[in-house]
């Protein structure tokens, strides 16, 4: 199983298009930059000796493989498809979001730039781009808007501790998208000493290729490990999509297997009004934003829309350019499930199987029980559990939604 053995279609091309999707929308001065991480990045997953380091921090820091668990509990009580779960909440730092800080920090070092730059949302990026950046004992700056460190003050904490420097970021609705916008500007004033370590599947050329290799570990092990269980591919792929990085992750070594269907699940909100969800596909156009040409969530003027999800994880305006072409051609389906069929999942999994997932993987959950009637007990699910959920128990139990008051 090397590390970069899958190079399955559509790739993007030499400009970084996915179809009409993708590309570099970025000030000039960061063209040269992005073509030196593109050379760099290139030579790097030819060289055996960056693949066999990378392979080895996945093993022994990260702690791959993740099982593939058949969640025998859920199969039962739905009584639809074999559910298995990809249990990427096993990771170091509790997400799939370490596979892609460590493969960066190693680009980082390749390129000689001793300065790490992020940005974070609910600081699950910011998290897992300090403990890299701590590894590989780099210095690290994170933005993050001031609403978002209010809310997730653990986790500016944590990155402190890391040695991490989190700088608030005051501008506009203080959250994510302001935040990318601050690092995008320290990137292009400090390009010669600094790597911006993007977090999702998304921004400029070739950033969607980069995230989407280093997640797809989590494809590559999962589609080796069903082999070996079931001696058959699954029906059904399910992931929730933020940004798109552990989607696209599991998603893409499968690409070429036709008879594997695809699921990507977008935050429904709590209603169908603009500013009430995330769900870009079912709401959104194309349009540009932050780098990459894609589906955004926007006004009738163009203006960026206001987003809600209850988990901060994929509360954010555009969708990963790969995920735009993959519906367009019809080789992924995405649908949205509700705030609240993800907060009963959250419940439902831990009650059922001792697993508390990340409200944001609790909407791949979700739409599994919402759908699991459509499937019989031939067919085979994957599900993946993005990240672990104990980071939104303080939310959850803000909410009254444990559970506990429900009959065993
Ligand atoms: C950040 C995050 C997501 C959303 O990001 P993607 O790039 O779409 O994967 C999903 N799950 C967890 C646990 C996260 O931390």
């Amino acid at each position: 199983m090397n590390t970069f053995e899958t190079k399955n279609t559509p790739s993007p091309d030499a400009g970084g298009h996915f179809g009409p999707y993708g590309g570099k929308f970025v000030p000039e001065t960061l063209i040269p930059v992005l073509s030196e991480l593109e050379r760099v990045y290139a030579a790097a997953v030819a060289d055996p000796a960056f693949t066999k380091r990378y392979d080895s921090l996945l093993a022994n820091f990260v702690g791959r493989p993740t099982p593939l668990y058949f969640a025998e509990r859920l199969t039962k009580h739905l009584d639809g498809p074999k559910i298995y779960l990809k249990r990427e909440d096993l990771c170091h730092t509790g997400a799939h979001k370490i596979n892609n800080a460590l493969g960066q920090m190693l680009l980082a070092e390749r390129m000689g730039k001793k300065r790490i730059i992020a940005e974070t949302g609910a600081g699950q990026h910011g998290v897992a781009t300090a403990t890299a950046a701590a590894r590989f004992g780099l210095e690290c700056v994170v933005y993050m808007g001031e609403v978002d460190m209010a809310r997730q003050a653990v986790n500016v904490k944590r990155m402190e501790m890391l040695g991490t420097e989190v700088r608030p970021v005051t501008a506009g609705q203080r959250t994510l998208k302001e935040a990318v916008s601050e690092a995008i500007r320290d990137w292009v004033a400090n390009s010669s000493t600094t790597h911006y370590v993007l977090g999702s599947a998304l921004g400029p050329h070739p950033f969607p290729m980069i995230v989407r290799d280093f997640q797809s570990v989590i494809g590559r092990e999962a589609r080796y490990a069903i082999l070996a269980e079931e001696g058959r591919l699954p029906d059904l792929l399910v992931a929730c999509v933020g940004g798109g990085s552990n989607s696209i992750g599991l998603f893409h070594p499968f690409l070429n297997d036709a008879s594997v269907r695809m699921m990507g699940v977008e935050a429904g909100g709590r209603g169908n009004a603009l500013g009430e969800h995330a769900a870009r596909f079912d709401g959104g156009r194309p349009g540009v934003l932050q780098g990459t040409r894609t589906y955004v969530l926007q006004d009738d003027s163009g203006q960026i829309a206001l987003t809600h999800s209850v988990s901060a994880g994929l509360d954010y305006a555009a969708v990963g350019p790969e995920h735009a072409l993959l519906r367009e051609i019809g080789r992924a389906e995405y649908d949205r499930v509700s705030d609240d069929e993800a907060l009963e999942a959250y419940s439902l999994l831990n009650r059922l199987e001792g697993i508390l997932p990340a409200l944001e993987s609790s909407h791949a959950v979700a739409w599994m029980i919402k759908h699991a009637a459509e499937m019989d007990g031939n067919e085979i699910v994957i599900v993946n559990l993005s990240g672990r959920g104990d980071k939104d128990l303080d939310q959850v139990l803000a909410l009254g939604r444990t559970g506990l008051c429900s009959k065993r």
